[in-house]
């Protein structure tokens, strides 16, 4: 699974990060770093948790 961060929509809640600190990196402002987040099988049920938590939608399941 890959999910990708929209850098543009993000607001720096950082639920995502509250979430899945492994998975989802902010920079220094709180605002998720832009791109393709590759997500390990083990992994894949917490990172659709934080994609369903992100309330600006940043965070967009691409590939299953
Ligand atoms: S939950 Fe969404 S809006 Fe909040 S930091 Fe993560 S990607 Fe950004």
């Amino acid at each position: 699974m890959i999910v990708k961060a929209d850098r543009d929509k993000c607001a720096g809640h950082a639920r995502c990060w509250v979430l899945a600190p492994n998975l989802f990196e902010l920079d220094d402002e709180g605002y998720i770093l832009p791109g393709d987040i590759p997500i390990p099988p083990e992994q894949e049920q917490l990172a659709g948790r934080a994609v369903r938590a992100c309330p600006e939608r940043a965070l967009q399941i691409v590939k299953d």
